[in-house]
């Protein structure tokens, strides 16, 4: 059974609080989803703004695969909005529950069927196609919500959403009300919302009632606690579900190997955080500590993983700290290069064992380190640094200047930037340009802790040529954890030359 998939990432999901994606962003995002083989696309609202408007134009100017399709009110101003950019359909939301008529609209039932039929024929008359989203539909008189989907049906609508918007639905209430709308002839789309953390639950239970679309954002954003996760509903049909001859039950045209690297760029762009524990895509989705776990996964990684991480295109991390065995750490240490006796090995399986019960990840720049030690092969550090000193505030360009020891000569530099963390990466990059040639991919910063005092953790990733390496440091000031996290990476480069 085919499941299509509409992506509503740039409309749904930009609508979570602080996320506003421009043009550029929404193009990119758009073209990865076409090429990952999104049915269609909700590229935005077309009567929200100039910007808006000016996003879904560069959309449907791509010729992408994909349905292009834009969010409209059951407004015939709204629909030529629409049909100015071009768009090939229109999600056109009709809310339908009595407490959306009575007290957002101010309107009767009969009054807004009969908005919902003059739209979706002003919109079919101009060569869209047209799904009728029913919002609040779950909270919705199920006399009323089949009159306005048969009504508007009748008029042309394509399809018809009903919509969970307050994600109120459980799996099984679910598929009886899906199921229940099967009989009106036109494909169903479910869109359902997670304020239960039922989203993607509903969703599938939503098509085994019946639904042959549904609606998604990639990792799952969107407003309050988001919309069902496109990567988790793709990834879940595909795999938990058989016929009776154990073949794929249902399929999708999603490149599932792309997810990993589609959630990324989404995360990226709309700088919204992703839980580590996030099915699928998230850091630890497949990340394991435990001596135990590491030993069966190395071992076959079926015993601790329902599904390979190459599958969605990410990937497994053996994490070392104080839940470590021997076996995961001597994996790591191969990874790392490092090959080492079986007494060695004990030795550094005690050090990593110590650090762990401190409460600290053992991160692969703290194991090289130690398993140097251990090994007595410490290389001497090319670049030190002696200080950082910084100069900001909210009248002052911020500035830099740092005293760094490179090959035993005092190197002496300053910049400035557009914050202090920039001044001081511009500084010490001004000191190094004559010993190494690096480029900053990736910077991130997390508070371990709360409260002001809270320990910051930083953590980079560095390239030269085509080496890439991830370094962190942990410390109460923001300034110096970026600064060593970024020399201790430029060293570890130099040291792979
Ligand atoms: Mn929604």
């Amino acid at each position: 059974m085919k499941i299509e998939v509409l992506d509503t990432t740039l409309r749904d999901g930009e609508q979570t609080p602080g996320i506003s994606l421009n043009s550029t962003k929404k193009l990119r995002i758009a073209t990865k989803l076409d090429e990952i083989g999104v049915n269609s696309i909700e590229a935005g609202s077309a009567i929200t703004s100039d910007g808006e408007r000016e996003a879904i134009k560069e959309i449907t100017s791509q010729g992408l695969n994909a349905e292009i399709v834009s969010f409209s009110r059951t407004l015939i101003k709204d629909v030529d909005y629409c049909l100015e950019c071009d768009v090939d359909a229109v999600n056109i939301v009709v809310p339908t529950s009595d407490l959306h008529l009575k007290y957002k609209l101010k309107k009767s039932q009969d009054e807004m069927l009969n908005d919902a039929v003059k739209v979706t024929e002003y919109a079919k008359d101009h060569g869209l196609v047209v799904e009728l989203a029913a919002e609040d539909s779950t909270r919705t008189d199920i006399e009323y919500l089949r009159r306005i989907f048969k009504a508007t049906i009748d008029a042309g609508a394509d399809r018809i959403c009903p919509c969970d918007t307050l994600g109120i639905l459980t799996p099984l209430k679910s598929f009886n009300f899906f199921k229940s709308l099967t009989d009106l002839g036109v494909p169903i789309s479910a869109h359902c919302h997670n304020d239960f953390g039922l989203a993607v639950a509903n969703t599938l239970s939503a098509i085994d009632g019946g639904a042959r679309r549904f609606h998604g954002t990639i990792n799952g954003i969107g407003e309050r606690a988001g919309n069902a996760a496109l990567e988790e509903v793709v990834v879940s049909l595909d795999t938990l579900y058989k016929d009776e001859n154990n073949n794929k039950k249902y399929i999708t045209d999603i490149q599932i190997d792309q997810l990993y690297k589609t959630s990324k760029l989404v995360s990226r762009l709309s700088n919204a955080y992703l839980a580590p524990n996030k099915p699928i895509v998230g850091e630890n989705a497949f990340a394991h500590e435990s001596g135990i776990h590491a030993d069966g996964v190395i071992k076959n990684s079926a015993t601790y993983e329902p599904i390979t991480p190459e599958l969605v295109g990410h990937r497994r991390r053996f994490v070392i700290g104080k839940h470590v065995g021997t076996k995961g750490l001597d994996n790591r240490l191969k990874e790392l290069g490092i090959t080492v006796e079986k007494e060695n090995l004990n030795e550094i399986f005690h050090k990593v064992k110590d650090l762990g019960d401190k409460g600290k990840t053992v991160t692969d720049t703290d194991l090289e380190a130690i398993a140097e030690h251990v090994l007595n092969i410490e290389q001497e550090k090319k670049i030190k640094l002696d200080e950082v000193t910084i100069v900001s505030g909210n009248k002052i360009r911020p500035t830099a200047s740092i005293k760094m020891d490179i090959e035993d000569k005092e190197i002496i530099e300053a910049d400035v930037g557009i914050g202090p963390v920039d001044a001081a990466i511009n500084a010490v990059n001004k000191g190094i340009k004559n010993y190494a040639n690096v480029k900053l991919e990736e910077y991130h910063v997390d508070a371990v802790t709360g409260g002001t005092d809270a320990l910051i953790e930083v953590i980079i990733k560095l390239s030269s040529d085509d080496k890439i390496i991830s370094a962190r440091a942990t410390e109460p000031d923001i300034i110096n954890a970026s600064v060593e996290a970024y020399i201790d990476g430029v060293n570890r480069l130099l040291e792979r030359k």
